[in-house]
Parts: structure tokens; sequence; C-alpha cells
């Protein structure tokens, strides 16, 4: 495995610190003080276009092949993808979220979709002309690490699919382009019941969208949405009827999963490296670093951090050689999480009534990075998924 850093990425990510420094960070201040996502005609977002930001992973009807749609990803350049989205989240991971793009509805489209599918709903991402963004909705009020639960529904119906149901905590929903919806055919049937499909903005039926409330991760929208008597084409429903023969419906959602776990895990990272730097200034500056706990704390978050990032940089490694990651994906979204909370917590303790006041980034990053233990599935899910592996038991 190939640790180095090549010089296009190298300056792709000096980039990022001049845009992190200068826009990101102070827009997920702003966000964070205000209490609501930076709204999505901002002109932060035509000047990311306009910097080729907000496009498809996806290279193009010559790039698909069968090792895309097995990995779930663009084979080759995960691990580029998570040194980005590793520097972005250090400076804001709200922001991060909020940056145009397909978001977490692209790596199902890549996993199952049709070249059809990729071609309508990807190719507006590949050289975009405005702000565009996709949305994945699982989640509902009453299933979220149990998606076997799920109650939205799916019947067919001539050359349509009515959907109906609630979802909830879906990022960038209200403003996406489409989202890749979760509904079932068959309650009963648990996750073999599953199908998803590309929900367009403005279809019948989509709607009572309503972005909210949370305790860190401002700068993006976290959105619930009804589906009532919702029509969706036929030709929506992601890989098509054949897909879902054989529970390839659930396996097509958790390769999706082990695409995007390393993705968070790995911003948790970013989030972590920023607590550690604020930790780090704030103890250089009352020279704290005097200290052999004070100290040997402050090592040990930098140490378990970048142990995180190699376990998240493995599990790319295996997507980008189309190997199966499961293990290594679950892995880095158990440990990295864990080891970016560790260091926004020593934060909060050094920096003590400073950190505590409410107005200091150390306090920010303390509410932001709770989330990443829950989202993309809970550590405690993880722990269990890894457990069942070890001893050889299936995943449900
Ligand atoms: C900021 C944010 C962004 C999100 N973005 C999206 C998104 O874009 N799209 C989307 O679909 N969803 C999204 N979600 C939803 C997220 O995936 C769910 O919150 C997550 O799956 C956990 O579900 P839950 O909140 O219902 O908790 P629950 O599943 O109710 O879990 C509650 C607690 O019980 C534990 N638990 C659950 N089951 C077990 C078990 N069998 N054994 C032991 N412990 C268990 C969990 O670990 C957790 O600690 C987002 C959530 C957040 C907070």
């Amino acid at each position: 495995m190939d640790l180095s850093l090549d010089a296009p990425l190298r300056e792709r990510l000096a980039g990022i610190r001049a845009l992190g420094a200068g826009q990101i960070r102070p827009l997920g201040l702003e966000a964070d003080r205000l209490g609501r996502p930076t709204p999505p005609d901002h002109d932060f977002f035509k000047l990311l276009v306009e910097r080729g930001q907000g496009r498809t992973r996806w290279k193009g009807e010559e790039a698909d092949d069968s090792k895309v749609r097995e990995a779930g990803a663009q084979v080759g350049d995960s691990r580029s993808f998570l040194c980005v989205s590793e520097e972005m989240s250090y400076w804001d991971r709200g922001v991060a979220v909020s940056f145009p793009g397909p978001g977490l509805g692209e790596p199902p489209l890549l996993s199952m979709g049709t070249p059809e599918q990729r071609r309508r709903f990807l190719g507006p991402f590949l050289e975009p002309d405005r702000p565009r963004w996709g949305s994945f909705a699982m989640t509902e009020p009453s299933a979220g690490s149990d998606v076997a639960g799920i109650r939205a529904t799916a019947r067919k119906q001539g050359d349509h699919w009515i959907l109906d149901g609630d979802k909830s905590f879906a990022a960038n929903a209200s403003r996406a382009d489409w989202i890749v919806v979760w509904a079932s055919v068959d309650t009963k049937l648990g996750r073999e019941g599953h199908r998803a499909f590309v929900v367009e903005r403005g279809t019948d039926g989509l709607g009572d969208f309503s972005v909210e409330r949370k305790m860190g991760l401002k700068a993006y929208e976290s959105t619930s949405f009804t589906l009532r008597e919702c029509r969706v084409p036929a030709a929506n429903l992601l890989g098509g009827e054949a897909h879902y023969a054989q529970r390839a419906g659930f396996k097509g959602a958790m390769r999706s999963f082990n695409a995007t776990r390393p993705m968070v895990a790995v911003m948790a990272v970013g989030i972590g490296r920023a607590a550690l730097d604020e930790s780090l200034a704030f103890a250089r500056e009352h020279d704290l670093g005097d200290d052999p706990r004070v100290r040997d704390r402050l090592e040990r978050c930098r140490r378990k951090l970048r142990a995180a990032r190699l376990l998240c940089w493995r599990a790319a490694w295996l997507a980008d050689h189309g190997q199966p990651n499961i293990l290594e994906a679950s892995m880095s979204k158990a440990v990295a999480p864990v080891a970016a909370l560790e260091a926004a917590s020593l934060g909060m303790e050094l920096l003590g009534e400073v950190g505590a006041r409410g107005d200091h980034l150390i306090e920010k990053l303390f509410r932001d990075v709770k989330a990443m233990d829950i989202v993309e599935g809970t550590g405690q899910i993880q722990r269990i998924l890894m457990a069942r592996h070890l001893v050889g038991l299936p995943r449900d």
C-alpha cells in the first residue's frame, strides 16, 4: 500500500487549505452562530462550481465498467477523495457536507445504477452548470440503525411506482436535484423487501421539507420530508427489477456504506485534528506543554488520530483495488470518531472556562464531532458487525 501523496493531490490539498482558512471555517462559524444552514443560492457555492468542485466521481460512460459497480466507487481514486474530505472537515465538516455534488446519493448510483441511470442522474454532475446536489434518504423517524424496520412503502402501478412514507435527517434533501430514497415493497420481508428509487425534485407527492435542529454541523441541512402517493417512473427504480433478485437491494445499500463509512470516518479525523491544533495552540500559549501529563494526553490524541487515518486509507485502498472492505470500513468507522471525540474532549478540558463560554472554536468542534459516531451506522453497530464477523456469523 503506497502511502505517498502525489503532486496533484498535494496541490489540491494546498488549495483546500487556502479556501479553508479564508472561507470554509468562517462560513461554518457563521452558520453555527445563526443556527441555520448556508442557503443554496450563496455565492460560495457558485464559486465552488466555477473552481471545479461539485462534480461526480463517475468518469462518464466510457468508465462504466463492472469494477466500478462492484466497488461502489470510482476505482482508483478513493484515497485521494479521503484526503480531500479530511482536509475540508479540518476546516469545517458542516460546510464540507454542504458542498454541491451528488453526495451520499452517488455511491448507490455507482454500485447499483444502470448505465442509463448514471448517465441521467450523474451526467449533470460531470461539468455542472450551477450548484447541484444529490441526497440519500434511508433513515425514518422510527428506523435508524435497524434499517430493516423502514416503513416507507413502494407499490407498482402500471409504469410507475407509488411511494408513501416519512424520511428524516437526509443531507441536502430540500436543495437536491434528486434523492435516492429507500422504500419497501413488503415490510414483512425486512431488508429483502427494500428497493431504492431516484426521486426527482418536483415529483408530485414529494414535499413537507423541514430542516432538523442539530447540536452541531449546522452549515448543512439535515432534512425530513414526506412521500404521499408519490409517483416515480419505473425507470427510476435503481438497478431495475432484475437487481433485486437474491437480496441484491440490501447488498447494494451495504456496498454504499462500505464506500461511505471510511469517508465519514476520515472526516472525523479532520475534526479531531482541528481540535488537537486548538489544544496545542492553547497549551503553547499557556506553557502547558511543560506538564508531562498534558504532553502525554496531547501525544496520545495525535497517535490515535493517525492510526485511525491509516484504517480509513486501508479501507479505501481495498475499494480502489476492487477488494471487499466490509471489515475495514467498519473498523475505520468504529475507531476514528472515538479518537476525534477524545481530542475534542481534551480540548474542552484544557481550555477550561475559555472553551466553555461557547464562543471558542473548540466548543463548536466538540458539538460537531459527536454526530460522526452516529451517521452511517453508529459505533455500537460497527462493533456488533465486527464481532459477528470475527466469530464467523453472518452480518444480520
Ligand atoms: C448529523 C446527522 C446526519 C445524518 N444524515 C443522514 C443522511 O444523509 N441520510 C440518512 O438516511 N440518514 C442520515 N442520518 C441518520 C443516521 O443514519 C441515524 O441517526 C443512525 O443510523 C442512527 O439511527 P437513530 O438515530 O435512529 O438511532 P437508533 O438506531 O435508535 O440508536 C440509538 C442508540 O441505540 C444503539 N443501538 C441501536 N441498535 C442497537 C443494537 N442492535 N444493539 C446495540 N445497540 C444498538 C445505537 O448505537 C445508538 O447508540 C443522519 C443523522 C445525523 C445525526
